[in-house]
């Protein structure tokens, strides 16, 4: 297949959300972009709709019961912190990134997820230290290219104040700018997270959440700028894309305290799980029900419980999904059954105190809680994200009605004359000139 661009760069600015479009067309860059490219303002996120399995999405063009990153985290139950899906070596099936290395391009990703120890040329991996005996560097060097990133950190790590935004997001920007100009990569993915971070601690609204915007519209001028520089800007397309968008809450559900009076879910003394037949795990917005036996009488059991609990709108369930339900809207089809949140509520996997908590600021500052979340069914009112193409390739001053998360990949493929086989998405014809 013949290629319409020569070098393809994926700018992910987390939780970026068609309603933030009235604020983008106001940004000089976000204004630039949308006038010289095609813009999609409708774009149909994945369920659940958490961070690695959009991306996964976006990679793959397949749902996540397809591509096997069903959440953010391992089910490790009891776990307080659980291992994130940081690997490649997750990803049932192939990938933007490993078809263009097949295909002779060089590639460079910047805490892009689920990429750990991936086949990418220039390789800053999202991968953080989760053990108190590990060490975030070395954790980030063996799990990407080593001594480009030990580059990266001599030229800008006095930029980064460990993983705390907006300096992290500098830093990955001002070391996606310098790789732009020096080595010219073909594919470059990059994944900016001040919004989504502000987001949840401040609320989807927030002048903070403003404020990151206009930094990330700063940081896509660099970007802009940097190509420009590198002397490729006739061959080069651009997408500024986000992976779903947020909602604010007030109220966390602890479906794990349920589990536990049901005697399905033993803690010990000390506060740890001993023993579980069926664990609740958190996507935020919604929530898997996992039962650890193949056992189709707890399944029932369970399905009845949560669904009457449900038809009182206090207990903070919009809907319980079937396991066949779930596995239809493209998640994990090995869980036993599937929670939603209503409006204003989230879930958390805490299995202590009562089953509903009041957030207040105090939880917020401290982290046990956040002012808003995502991983809420696509079909929550208000809740798309958006994609912007511009550049080589791409029809000028356009918009595209709609398209879902699952069809980028399969389009950004077709750019650079790739193929990624079979997948749930399929190209979006609308972007081309
Ligand atoms: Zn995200």
């Amino acid at each position: 297949m013949k290629a319409t661009t020569q070098y393809l760069i994926l700018l992910s600015f987390d939780c970026l959300s068609s309603h933030d479009i009235p604020i983008l067309e106001e940004l000089p860059n976000f204004r630039r972009l949308m006038q010289t490219g095609t813009t999609c303002k409708n774009v149909e996120t994945i369920y659940p709709s958490l961070t690695y399995p959009c991306h996964t999405s976006i990679v793959t063009g397949n749902y996540p019961k397809r591509h096997g990153i069903t959440s953010n985290t391992l089910l490790q139950p009891g776990k307080s912190s659980p291992d994130w899906y940081w690997h490649r070596h997750h990803i049932e099936g192939t990938t933007l990134y490993d078809e263009a290395k097949k295909a002779g391009l060089k590639t460079a990703a910047f805490l892009w997820p689920v990429t750990a120890k991936g086949d990418i040329d220039y390789h800053m991996p999202e991968i953080f230290a989760n053990r108190s005996y590990h060490h975030q560097i070395p954790v980030s060097l063996f799990n990407g290219s080593f001594f480009y990133q030990l580059e990266m950190n001599r030229r800008f790590g006095k930029l980064r104040k460990g993983l705390q935004q907006p300096h992290l997001d500098d830093f990955v920007l001002e070391s996606a700018a310098y790789t732009i100009k020096a080595k010219k990569p073909n594919l470059m993915l990059v994944h900016f997270t001040d919004l989504d971070t502000q987001r949840h601690y401040h609320g989807v609204s927030s002048n903070e959440a403003k404020a990151a915007l206009r930094r990330h519209d700063e940081r896509l001028g660099k970007i802009l700028e940097a190509v420009e520089v590198s002397g490729l800007k006739e061959q080069t397309t651009i997408a500024a894309l986000g992976d779903h968008s947020a909602l604010d809450e007030c109220k966390a559900v602890k479906p794990n305290t349920i589990l536990k009076e049901m005697g399905l879910l033993e803690v010990n003394a000390k506060g740890n799980v001993s023993n579980w037949a069926a664990y609740c795990k958190s996507c935020d917005g919604s929530a898997y029900i996992y039962a650890k036996n193949d056992d189709s009488r707890l399944d029932s059991r369970l399905l009845e419980h949560f669904k009457v609990l449900s038809q009182d709108g206090s207990n903070g369930i919009e809907r319980v999904l079937t396991r066949e339900e779930a596995s239809e809207k493209g998640a994990d089809p090995n869980a036993s059954l599937m929670l939603e949140a209503s409006l204003g509520f989230y879930f958390s996997e805490s299995y202590e105190g009562d089953y509903i908590d009041t957030i207040t600021q105090k939880d917020v500052d401290s982290k046990k809680y956040t002012w808003a979340s995502h991983g809420y069914s696509p079909d929550k009112p208000d809740y798309q994200t958006v994609l912007i193409l511009s550049g080589s390739g791409i029809a000028k001053n356009k918009i595209l009605p709609s398209m879902r998360l699952v069809d980028e990949g399969p389009t950004f493929a077709r750019l650079l004359g790739l193929n990624l086989g079979e997948t749930d998405g399929t190209v979006q014809e609308g972007f081309f000139i």
